[in-house]
């Protein structure tokens, strides 16, 4: 079995309503009429391959300071969870099916972040400038 390999748990309870699924330590919670996509089961992959390169402890502790740290920044929920590195990379490449056999190890830690100008943003931005 691949650390990515999906072991999908259907239950009554987790996770909360209005939430697909929930990895816990790779394993896969949805409810019992969720159907999930081949792209669902994809960015609960990615997030199972996360928590293996930081020993799945990590991966949490990671996820709720970085969720605190954004929340403190964005004051807005959805936005800090959307920033979050281990979820930028999952919903960047959730729609590649074959990414996980191509990506770099510790890929999370090479994205950017919203909240700080990249390359391209501060290229346009200085653009932006000159042109105003
Ligand atoms: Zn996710």
């Amino acid at each position: 079995m691949q650390a990515e390999d999906a072991m999908i748990i259907r239950n009554p309870l987790i996770p909360f309503p209005r939430f697909l699924a929930v990895n816990i330590c790779g394993l896969i919670f949805t409810r019992r009429n969720v159907r999930l996509t081949p792209v669902d089961l994809n960015h609960e992959r990615i997030h199972t391959r996360q928590m293996v390169e930081t020993l799945f402890v990590g991966f949490y502790l990671w996820y709720v300071v970085e969720w605190l740290v954004r929340l403190a920044i964005v004051h807005n929920g959805l936005r800090a969870y959307h920033a979050i590195r281990f979820e930028r990379e999952a919903y960047d490449h959730e729609r590649d099916l074959d990414y996980l056999r191509r990506r770099r190890p510790y890929a999370w830690l090479r994205g950017t972040s919203p909240t700080l100008p990249t390359k391209e943003n501060s290229k346009l931005m200085k653009s932006l400038h000159k042109s105003t």
